[in-house]
């Protein structure tokens, strides 16, 4: 092993080094300058008394390694996973559980988690209490004797609700149960759940990781050694793994992180000031804006506020209006990109949910969420302004 491969060239490094060094950047063999694209289903086995470290590329497969080792890194975690999508890695965590078990749920939890919690596991018998879980008192009243996970999203989507962690996983440990966080909104440039007690974290690197809407991608992580044999298992045994290529580009991706989530959150501080004064504009969740009622825990376990703003308009009709008025972001689904994403719940992430139920959990009809991309946020705001007045 050469310095350049020393991993104690990066002990002790900055968040923004380690995206740049973290073990996979320079090809030990040629010093290519990327982790090369073993494009390859199977290793040939020259001594079959000593079988070689990849044998098949489900099991394992170097480019694929490089990743996993990458994110174990950012996240402070000991082992990490990538799966085809978020939901491949979320649906892999949760076949930690079996039939009997129940799992309590962050109520506004991702569209996928919940429709694999509620349409797929059930038929597993494994059973969901879906709490809101800014209020502790709700978390600690949904344990049954069979409960064995806790699983949260915070900020949760798309009203940015937070989860005061640490609260949670210290009850959590108390009571023997497996914790689990869906980190894909912070990433861990703003929050690092292993630092908070979390077992699990769990991404869609669809999002701000990759970070330009071209790869679809899940990564789980864990630092516990018992828990990474058994996901290691699940992930073999059930085969959603990330093609080479696929981690190969999200590496790429992911390089830029730190660059792409500051100036994002940047302008997405903005964008959320200045829609609170718009005269169109009834509501904004962000979770920076002194009114935030999470905002005081937000900020003891993240480093900043991330780059989605949610905000209302006051009906269908203007959140439509808005939509197809809007120049610059993409109308879509998904979030996280070097392109401002323009989403409506309603109906997109939503559109499965009674509207009673959405409506409870404060996703109207006139609810939008921006995700800030890396446009000049003069642009985006002007834009913004224009669709909005109409
Ligand atoms: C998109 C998303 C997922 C699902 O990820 P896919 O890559 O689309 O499968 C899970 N959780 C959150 C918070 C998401 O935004």
């Amino acid at each position: 092993m050469s310095d350049r491969h020393n991993p104690e060239k990066i002990a002790g490094r900055h968040f923004a080094t380690k995206l740049l060094h973290f073990g996979a950047e320079i090809d030990e063999q040629t010093g290519a300058s990327s982790a090369p694209i073993y494009q390859a289903s199977t290793f040939h086995q020259a001594d079959i008394m000593n079988p070689p470290h990849h044998d098949y590329s489900r099991s394992g497969n170097p480019t694929r390694e490089a990743l996993e080792n990458y994110i174990a890194l950012l996240e402070g975690g000991t082992r990490g996973f990538a799966f085809a999508s978020g939901m491949a890695a979320i649906s892999t965590a949760f076949m930690l559980l079996s039939a009997g078990d129940h799992v309590i749920v962050t109520e506004d939890v991702y569209g996928g988690t919940y429709r694999l919690l509620t349409a797929v596991l059930t038929r597993f018998n494994i059973e969901t209490t879906f709490v809101d879980m800014t209020d502790f008192d709700q978390v600690k009243d949904a344990i049954k004797p069979n409960t064995k996970a806790v699983f949260m999203e915070t900020p949760s989507n798309p009203t940015l609700k937070i989860t005061d962690i640490a609260r949670v996983t210290g009850w959590a440990k108390d009571n023997g149960l497996l914790t689990m966080l869906d980190n894909t909104f912070m990433t861990p440039y703003h929050q690092r759940p292993f630092e908070l007690g979390v077992d699990i974290v769990l991404h869609s690197a669809t999002k701000f990781l990759s970070g330009h809407s071209d790869v679809l991608a899940g990564l789980a992580v864990t630092n516990d050694e018992a828990l990474g044999r058994r996901l290691y298992q699940l992930q073999n045994g059930l085969g959603a793994v990330l093609s080479a290529h696929e981690s190969w580009l999200l590496m790429r991706g992911m390089k830029t992180l730190q660059a792409r989530m500051e100036h994002s959150e940047r302008s997405a501080r903005r964008l959320a000031e200045w829609l609170s004064e718009h005269p169109e504009v009834t509501q904004v969740f962000y979770p920076g804006l002194a009114d935030h009622p999470g905002r005081d825990i937000h900020e003891k376990q993240s480093k900043g506020y991330g780059a989605v703003v949610s905000f209302d308009v006051g009906s269908g009709e203007k959140a439509a209006s808005l939509l197809s008025r809007v120049q610059l972001p993409l109308v879509a689904v998904s979030l996280g990109a070097v392109e401002s994403i323009l989403s409506y719940p309603a109906k997109m992430s939503h559109a499965a949910m009674p509207r009673e139920v959405r409506y409870e959990r404060g996703i109207t009809d006139g609810l939008v969420r921006y995700s800030v991309g890396l446009e000049a946020i003069e642009d985006l705001i002007n834009d913004l302004d224009a669709a909005l007045r109409g």
